[in-house]
């Protein structure tokens, strides 16, 4: 099917507000459309509003807060006391239609405009010279001829291709052949590498289906489709057909040159121009013109949110808000055949308590009194706008599992002339994507209510903090911290208790009961059995033990002062958290501050396996592995009992991150590093995450269930999660930047008129202990058209997918399988659009979906990333800090990390308050006379070129000169002057954006630590491997065209 002309479908041609917008599947949908009441005045049907409704963050105004003791009370008086109505959501920004109103033309419906859903590379390549590249290093010169010339590609000579046709100027020369792009080591598909398509036969690869990376590519990958020759060549360098070769120029860039697909006498050798190939800066501006500062109503099945990019507001009418849900394709294929054949990952990536800016609705909170949440009795899902009321309302049909149930009596409501309740927009689990319910007794550990967290912050005091002066550093913070604990909206203080221990190869324990005049310690030295000395006393209320809590926090630095331990344990500090936790019947988290490989004698004792010979080698995976045993079991416990572990790592050297990491990103927790740590230079740096760490939003004790209708069901789970079965996702807590990626796959056909719903309900214990159902529902379309799907992907959805599925993969593959298949599954996924979705053109053309169009550009820079690059130069430490980070990241995190935001300072306009436009992150693109700002979310770089004007420096650093700066600098000083303040200002900005402190890293052009900076030029050959964008373009152009052939 063609998509070069827009066919309006349905969803996209037709405003259909209002949950009655949903155009199919819900067979007594009304025909037209009938608005929602938010903020209407009450209807006649004054049906009990059955539970008090609160937003759970924060009260919209005139919403009073029920009463706190209301959690297990009798719903009866409950009603009685709140009687109002589903109050108007908080938002009331005149550019909101309110949801009692006819919609404007909402923000979809720009995507039935302008752009076709196809992009043809040629289009965009008219400006390239096609002669140039024709000669360039990508031309096999022993087949000029013939694409279909089955003589095998020799690679030519390194001077041979070293010359620069195909460079960018000045741009180191690139590299296809001279210098294999993907690995450091030896070629991709070189000696001893397994064939792509079937790295199956690799030992220890996990099966299909079983949590390991799936293997796309081969042969059993196209079973439907005769057409599609499995590639068996190596990829690059190897046996490339010498045909193939001639791909890239004869096809990328045949617009430009008509009828001289292969030969080779073309024009001059002219560059090719960097601007023509697809552009993540542009994409990102085109989406933040069309829909930027616009409101995003969630009425609309299979409706395609704006990019994480741009900046709009979401307004909940039916369906979960982008910031909690977002899909790697928003149309699922209908049979599992489809899918297979397209290989595009069927995936949500859910952040269910990710923030919501002020301006939108916060959740509402349903409490339905002791009878609890409405479930199917089936397959247990929950009341949501889903469910279809039928027989006058006396029974409702599940839209999950079809099976019919008796509506309770108290929930009992008519129905309208349409056949909707007509409580419905009074009822947020009948008309909202999210809410939350309180939860009844039978949804708690024990029956029992829960206690309140605590946190706990276990300081290791070895000779290295305390010389460091990191110790004196936490203490003094703490003081002025704990009084920003995170609190129930409108509590007078957090109901958060906190503990204190400090140890290196003992534990000391402090008892800071507010009746104490002095904190006692309590010293625990047999490590090999933990236990807690003493209980009462030990978790309090910081308010009321505020005075020994000060004492204590001013004496630790001096109680170890003269210090000389440096052997520290580390798996007791985490038991002896749990057991504090067991003890007081509660969750929580530790807060540990560690600085060394724990190799004191002790269970969990660690030693140096940093072993780089394994990089590039079948045992790589070995250097990513935790270490089981102790570890193991505490991941357990820590999960049990609802202990969430953050650890802050101090590392002077290695510090076997792949295990000390382990726990944290087993139980919601979070791993910051901060290497060869100094308290001036690191200090803010390390303050701002532990209080963003410390105040955040959070819910422990957590479970998740994704629950889908029939035909489809998660299968995968990544994330700092903990799985004891293939259904519950289990998390010790989960914070507000805390996401799961969870996959689906096909166990029966999908129809397109019920569509694909997904339903993820996360059971969690509050901060003030509270025991709640936090529920977001999302509906997809489905078709048996593959066109609609590639339609409806989303680029950042899928990176974020392929990430953590890669990452995950190599703890049982070599990472250059992985990089294999992620090649491979590329190539696939556009190779069959080509085949099925995009209008017929000459073979040599590489046309990519519109909604796909930068993937390649994400996906080179995934495999340079310090974790698959496989470069024995890269720290293990790194990488599997790396690794471990990524693992719970949500979509807005690693589109950034993946395309870092490249920012021109130098010509900026000081009046104007906008950011520069981004520039694509390119040597290319910097200049000698320029200032740029790289933002990765971890990092932030100032690059200084090294002609950049000395007034220009002056303003900024006060310093007359590049050679005046010093390298230490980590922050601007406060000039008063335009481009100060601007920048400054930019800074801050986009600091506030990220859940990570970023520390600011001055970079001169040409100085050592410009390395550093240039690794995340993601569209230059990688340093430490990996191809240019441009190169991979091509390189996965000639694959697709094999795969064509
Ligand atoms: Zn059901």
């Amino acid at each position: 099917m063609s998509q070069q002309g827009y066919v309006a479908t349905p969803p996209y041609s037709q405003a259909q507000p209002g949950i009655g917008g949903y155009p199919t599947g819900f067979g007594a949908s009304p025909p037209q459309a009938h608005y929602g009441h938010y903020g209407a005045p009450p209807q006649p049907y004054t049906a009990q509003a059955a539970g008090v409704l609160k937003p759970a963050a924060s009260s919209p105004s005139g919403m009073p807060p029920p009463p706190v003791s209301s959690q297990y009370g009798s719903p009866i008086q409950q009603n009685g006391a709140h009687s109002q109505k589903f109050p108007p959501p908080a938002v009331s920004a005149p550019a909101m239609p309110p949801y009692g109103q006819p919609l404007q033309r909402p923000a979809y419906q720009s995507m039935a405009q302008a752009t076709p859903p196809t992009q043809q590379m040629t289009n965009q390549m008219s400006a390239m010279s096609i002669g140039g590249y024709g000669q360039g290093p990508l031309q096999s010169p022993q087949s000029p001829t013939s694409s279909a010339a089955p003589q095998p590609y020799q690679m030519p000579s390194a001077p041979a291709m070293g010359h620069p046709p195909m460079s960018p100027t000045g741009h180191q020369p690139p590299s296809m052949s001279a210098c294999p792009p993907m690995t450091a080591g030896p070629p991709m598909g070189a000696t001893g590498a397994p064939p792509m398509g079937m790295p199956n036969s690799q030992p220890g690869l996990p099966p299909m289906g079983g949590g390991g990376f799936q293997q796309p590519g081969g042969p059993q990958g196209f079973p439907q489709q005769p057409g599609y020759i499995p590639v068996i060549a190596g990829p690059y360098g190897g046996q490339m057909p010498g045909s193939q070769m001639a791909g890239p120029q004869a096809g990328a860039f045949a617009g430009g040159f008509p009828g001289g697909a292969a030969h080779m006498a073309g024009p001059p050798q002219k560059k090719l121009d960097p601007d023509s190939i697809p552009s993540t800066t542009q994409v990102i501006e085109d989406d933040q013109a069309k829909r930027g500062g616009q409101l995003y109503t969630t009425n609309l099945r299979g409706q395609v949110p704006p990019l994480v990019t741009t900046s709009f507001t979401v307004q909940d009418q039916g369906n979960a808000s982008p910031r909690f849900m977002r899909c790697t394709t928003y149309s699922f294929p209908c049979s599992s055949d489809l899918a297979k054949q397209c290989q595009v990952p069927l995936a949500t990536i859910i952040k269910p308590f990710a923030t919501v800016p002020k301006n939108e609705t916060p959740l509402y909170v349903v409490n339905h009194g002791e009878a609890g949440p409405i479930r199917c009795n089936r397959c247990k899902a929950y009341m949501c706008p889903f469910m279809l009321f039928i027989d006058g309302g006396r029974r409702y049909q599940c839209s999950f599992c079809n099976c019919v149930n008796e509506v309770p009596v108290q929930y009992f409501q008519h129905l309208d002339h349409m056949g909707r309740r007509v409580d419905l927009y009074e009822r947020p689990e009948l008309s909202l994507g999210s809410y939350e319910f309180t939860a009844t007794l039978d949804y708690c550990k024990n029956n029992k209510p829960p206690n309140p967290p605590a946190y706990i912050f276990m300081i290791d005091v070895s000779y290295n903090n305390i010389k460091s002066g990191l110790v004196k550093l936490i203490c003094e913070e703490l003081k002025t911290l704990l009084d920003r604990l995170p609190k129930e909206e409108g509590a007078e203080s957090s109901s958060i208790k906190v503990g204190f221990v400090t140890y290196n190869k003992i534990l000391h324990f402090y008892n800071v009961k507010s009746a104490l005049a002095q904190p006692q310690m309590m010293v625990v030295s047999d490590v090999a059995e933990m236990f807690v000395p003493l209980l009462d006393g030990f978790l309090v209320n910081f308010q009321e033990s505020r005075a020994v809590i000060n004492n204590l926090l001013d004496q630790i630095p001096d109680m170890f002062a003269d210090t000389n331990e440096s052997e520290t344990v580390f798996a007791p500090v985490i038991q002896a958290g749990v057991e504090a936790l067991k003890a007081a019947e509660c969750s929580g988290k530790l807060f540990i501050f560690h600085s060394s490989l724990p190799t004191a004698e002790a269970p969990g004792k660690l030693k140096n396996r940093d072993d780089r010979k394994l990089v590039n080698t079948e045992k790589e995976k070995i250097l990513f592995q935790p270490q089981r045993g102790v570890y193991e079991q505490l991941t357990k416990d820590c999960v049990a009992q609802g202990c969430c572990v953050d650890l802050f790592v101090f590392p002077n050297q290695y510090v076997d991150m792949a295990t000390m990491g382990d726990i944290p990103t087993h139980t919601g927790g979070s791993v910051y590093k901060y290497s060869n740590f100094q308290v001036q230079i690191d200090g803010e740096h390390f303050l701002t995450d532990l209080r963003r760490d410390v105040e955040k939003s959070i819910g422990f004790d957590a479970i998740m269930r994704v629950r889908t209708s029939t035909g489809f069901r998660a299968t995968d789970f990544f994330g700092a999660i903990y799985m004891n079965n293939t259904t519950d996702v289990e998390m010790a807590a989960v914070d507000c930047d805390k996401a799961v990626t969870v996959e689906f796959k096909h166990d029966d056909a999908l129809n397109e008129e019920a569509g694909a719903l997904i339903q993820c309900a996360l059971l969690y214990t509050s901060i003030s202990g509270q025991r709640r159902l936090r529920v977001h529902n999302l509906s997809l379309n489905c078709s048996s058209q593959l066109s609609e799907l590639y339609k409806s992907c989303e680029t950042d959805a899928l990176i974020n997918f392929f990430a953590k599925s890669a990452y995950h993969a190599i703890l049982n593959q070599p990472v250059k399988t992985v990089r294999e298949i992620l090649v491979k599954q590329t190539a696939h996924m556009l190779a069959c659009y080509r085949k099925h979705c995009a209008s017929p053109s000459a073979a040599s053309q590489l046309i990519l979906p519109d909604a796909m169009k930068v993937f390649p550009v994400y996906m080179n820079s995934l495999m340079k990333t310090p974790v698959l690059v496989g470069s024995a130069e890269l720290s293990t430490d790194e990488r599997n800090f790396h690794r471990l980070s990524v693992m719970s990241t949500g979509v807005e995190e690693s589109q950034i990390l993946l395309y870092p935001r490249l920012i021109p300072l130098h010509s900026m306009d000081v009046v104007n308050e906008a950011v520069p436009a981004a520039v694509r992150c390119s040597e290319e693109r910097l200049s000698e006379t320029g200032v740029f700002l790289l933002d990765n979310g971890q990092n932030l770089f100032l690059w200084l070129g090294q002609a950049c004007p000395p007034d220009l420096i002056q303003s900024l650093f006060n310093v007359p000169s590049l050679a005046h700066l010093s390298p230490d600098m980590t922050s601007l000083p406060e000039l008063d002057n335009a481009q100060s303040k601007k920048l400054r200002s930019i800074i801050c900005a986009i600091s506030q954006q990220r859940p990570h402190s970023m520390k600011m890293v001055i970079v001169k052009q040409k100085d050592k630590p410009e390395m550093l900076f240039r690794q995340h030029l993601v569209e230059d050959k990688g340093l430490h491997g990996g191809a240019s964008y441009i190169d991979f373009l091509c390189y996965v152009h000639r694959e697709i065209r094999q795969l064509l052939t």
